[in-house]
């Protein structure tokens, strides 16, 4: 996910907020939507309103000249009739792609919301800041903003092989690239080099920038890169990694979906690699 076309950020609240703004009210990680299954809809604060449904806003911008907001809602609201919650997931490819995105920041400033009620060093409840999306605490200072979590994905490559590898947590029979968190005092490229010997135990040379990702499941930030094997047997973790193998370009096993990162990653290096 990325910042959808015609979006303007913005954080301070405007002093009216009109009836049409689209309102992401989230009651734990399930998005309240209204209209069927198949024809979902995000309400507008208005529809809310006439439902009864309301929580603590966050402003999160315009989406081509309408307001959007993010709702903080109690993890036992229920669903007013018309509504339902939904998982963020499930509304793919149903409503628009840019809704989805700003689905998931609404998601993380929500999530955000709900875990910096109290100061992280004195235990005082914190208020929101004047001028930034952040969170401070009245009795020591103490500012937390929304964590953004950056993770590295590697892809390692070996003449026209690629290399992918099996979660235990992968549905039977998928293969991806590499992922893992970075870690305190790592760089990017640090990250990408620990993670690849932890998992696969294999080192790699030269790292090629391909694109990165926001995942708001919780709060992620997807960096995603192509590797250069440069030595090493395979020989996978036995934790993290299932099962691991170089696969020829032209003959890939099952992957992820196509929204995902690890799919443009692999596919586009295939075809780069295909084509030489
Ligand atoms: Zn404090």
């Amino acid at each position: 996910m990325h910042t959808p076309a015609g979006f303007v950020p913005a954080h301070a609240m405007p002093a009216v907020i009109p009836g049409t703004t689209l309102a992401f009210a989230y009651s734990d990680a399930k998005l309240l939507v209204r209209g069927s299954e198949a024809a979902p809809m995000v309400p507008t604060l208005a529809e809310l309103a006439a439902a009864g449904v309301d929580g603590v806003r966050h402003y999160l911008g315009e989406l081509a000249g309408v307001p959007c907001v993010a709702i903080v809602l109690t993890n036992d609201a229920g669903a007013p009739a018309g509504f339902r919650f939904s998982g963020l997931r499930a509304l793919f490819f149903r409503i628009p792609e840019p809704l989805v995105a700003l689905g998931a920041r609404a998601f993380q400033v929500v999530e955000w919301d709900r875990t910096h009620r109290y100061c992280g060093r004195c235990g005082t409840a914190t208020r929101d800041k004047g001028g930034e999306r952040a969170k401070e605490c009245p009795a020591c200072g103490y500012v937390a903003y929304p964590r953004v979590s950056p993770a590295m994905m590697a892809l390692v490559t070996r003449g026209r092989n690629l290399l992918l590898a099996r979660s235990h947590r992968f549905p039977h029979g998928m293969y991806s690239a590499l992922a893992g968190f970075v870690e305190p005092g790592e760089t990017i490229e640090d990250c990408v080099r620990r993670e690849v010997k932890e998992e696969v135990g294999v080192d790699v040379g030269t790292l090629t920038y391909f694109a990165s990702q926001s995942w708001a499941f919780p709060h992620s930030l997807m960096i995603a890169y192509t590797a250069e094997y440069a030595g090493g047997e395979l020989v996978p973790d036995g934790t993290e990694i299932a099962d691991v193998r170089w696969f020829a370009a032209d003959a890939l096993p099952d992957m992820p979906p196509s929204l995902s990162i690890a799919r443009r990653l692999i596919d586009a290096t295939a075809a780069r690699l295909r084509a030489t």
